[in-house]
């Protein structure tokens, strides 16, 4: 299977409201949140991992194309005309022709111009760039909260870059490969990214779009 060529959507990835993406457990601190995001083990700066936005665009392609397995796993039928197979990879198949993994999804850094306003927060008086919020479960009976968990968030506002690269493959058709991924985008800014999206986190818009340095939309916007 002959590699045709590579092409490159980048665009920035813009939290309207706060974002959680969950970090590892492990690196739960005494006296910390609850819920930490992930974060670069060394900068200790938040990003959004590739899995993650990969992982929400094919989930929610999934439901809006009745590619849901029943038993609630991800597609892996590894048809020909499955697009969720060959743009995302057929789900534990090891025997279907489509070749690699069309969509490349690299982790998204903290934009430059969102590390220079964190920093001059953090200079300012120690204001800390991540928010911590409090989600409690109220008493049904009571009306009382309890078990209170704080959960950390990247702040409305922030920015991350995103880079997709999207390999094709001789016999694919390349339009419908991209306007697939495009439209897992538009699904993910109609719905959310990360965590907690049905209590208010994760809302996120695609600002700046390119594909090989050509300006494009999403579409259904404003
Ligand atoms: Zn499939």
């Amino acid at each position: 299977m002959k590699l045709k060529k590579i092409k490159v959507i980048k665009g920035r990835i813009f939290c309207e409201t706060g974002l959680h993406i969950g970090g590892s457990q492990d690196e739960i601190e005494i006296g910390g949140v609850d819920l930490p995001v992930i974060k670069h083990p060394i900068t200790k700066e938040p990003y959004i991992p590739g899995s993650s936005l990969k992982g929400k665009m094919r989930s929610t392609l999934e439901r809006k194309y009745d590619k849901v397995t029943n038993k609630g796993e991800p597609c892996g039928c590894g048809k020909e005309d499955c697009l969720i197979c060959r743009v995302f990879g057929p789900h534990k198949n090891t025997s279907h022709s489509l070749g690699p993994t069309r969509i490349l999804v690299r982790d998204s850094k903290l934009s430059q111009e969102t590390r220079n306003e964190y920093n001059e927060l953090a200079v300012k008086g120690g204001v800390l760039p991540l928010e911590n919020k409090t989600e409690n479960i109220i008493n049904r009976l009571k009306g009382t909260a309890e078990h209170p968990r704080s959960l950390e968030r990247v702040p409305a506002g922030s920015k991350f870059d995103m880079e997709i690269a999207v390999q094709i493959f001789e016999g694919d058709n390349e339009q419908d490969i991209i306007d697939f991924i495009k439209e897992g985008l538009l699904l993910v800014q109609e719905t959310y990214l990360g965590g907690f999206g049905s209590r208010g986190s994760g809302k996120v818009k695609f600002q700046d779009l390119t594909i090989d340095g050509e300006a494009f939309t999403l579409g259904r916007e404003n």
